[in-house]
């Protein structure tokens, strides 16, 4: 499997990106997945996104921590963040920029495929965006997708927001992007521990911190045990329904189920619809398609 993480800002298209590349990897004839995570919801915040690529079915859901390929797309972002965390020994930097590889300084020596995917953007399509030509910069540093397969999914994703003709466009920057890709070494030793926010990530979590259980001042519940008083349930009318009849009790969907929510109970496999999020994950996993979905007509049918 090849895992890469894109850091963008918001507006700078690092989602569309990861969509195209993940269509591009399906015309490919591979599995693939994408998906974003935000900040603040505001042009500029920081946007990560993700793509995941493999012969073989994709089970994992996570984020990525360990990304064999990381993307940047607005390079000021690599004073701010530590882009580099996490990526493989043998992994690899695409990184939107008018420096040379060696002129760039992470928390470590990297490999570096670079690009000036803006000045690319700013000629080609009118616009900064970078994100096209940098997924040409991409797949030559990676050869994940062939030009052909990246074309149809830019197309593909593209089209369906801009239009044809600004898709078409969009192709151009990644051709560009991928004729003018130069490769060498960065710079490492960049420290970042001035940055760190005051909050640490639950990584940075010391073994056997302690969130007191409290109520807040809106009178909602925080830490332990306080995620049974939010009924997630209600954030859809669809809910994962086990055909008993069946269901040989693999147990499968216990285990891929985001939620927790698929539970064994007197030799039974039930779902707690009060917490199925109707993600559809368990209906995919399922081996004997026990698993459908199904729609309720009122959110009292799943209240606990
Ligand atoms: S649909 Fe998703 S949340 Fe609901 S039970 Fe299945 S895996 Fe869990
Ligand atoms: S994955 Fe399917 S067969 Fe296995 S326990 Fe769940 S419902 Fe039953």
């Amino acid at each position: 499997m090849h895992e890469i993480r894109f850091h963008g800002r918001g507006g700078t298209g690092a989602v569309m990106a990861s969509r195209a590349l993940a269509k591009a990897a399906f015309y490919a004839g591979k599995n693939a997945v994408s998906f974003p995570s935000f900040s603040a919801e505001r042009r500029g915040a920081l946007v990560l996104a993700f793509a995941r690529i493999n012969t073989k079915k994709i089970y994992r859901k996570s984020q990525i921590y360990e990304p064999d390929t990381i993307v940047v797309l607005d390079n000021s972002l690599i004073e701010l963040k530590d882009v580099a965390k996490g990526l493989k020994p043998d992994g690899i930097g695409i990184i939107n920029t008018t420096k040379k590889p060696e002129e760039i300084t992470f928390s470590k020596e990297i490999d570096l495929g670079v690009v000036d995917a803006t000045s690319i953007a700013k000629e080609t399509l009118g616009h900064p965006f970078a994100n096209s030509a940098i997924l040409g910069s991409l797949i030559r540093s990676t050869e994940l997708v062939g030009m052909e397969e990246l074309e149809k999914g830019i197309l593909s994703v593209f089209g369906a927001k801009l239009g044809e003709k600004q898709a078409k466009r969009n192709v151009e920057a990644a051709r560009i992007g991928y004729e003018e890709t130069q490769f060498g070494k960065s710079q490492g030793g960049r420290n970042y521990s001035k940055l760190q926010p005051w909050l640490p990530s639950v990584e940075e979590l010391p073994i056997g911190a302690i969130l007191p259980k409290t109520t807040v001042s809106t009178g909602q519940s925080i830490g332990p045990g306080s995620a049974t008083t939010r009924i997630t349930g209600t954030w859809s009318y669809i809910k994962a329904d086990i055909n008993q009849e069946l269901c040989i009790k693999c147990l499968k969907c216990v285990f891929h189920c985001p939620e927790g929510t698929i539970h064994k109970k007197d030799d039974v496999v039930i779902v707690n619809k009060s917490y199925c999020k109707a993600c559809g994950i368990c209906e995919s996993i399922c081996p004997v398609n026990a698993i459908t979905m199904i729609k309720i007509k009122e959110f009292s049918e799943i209240k606990p």
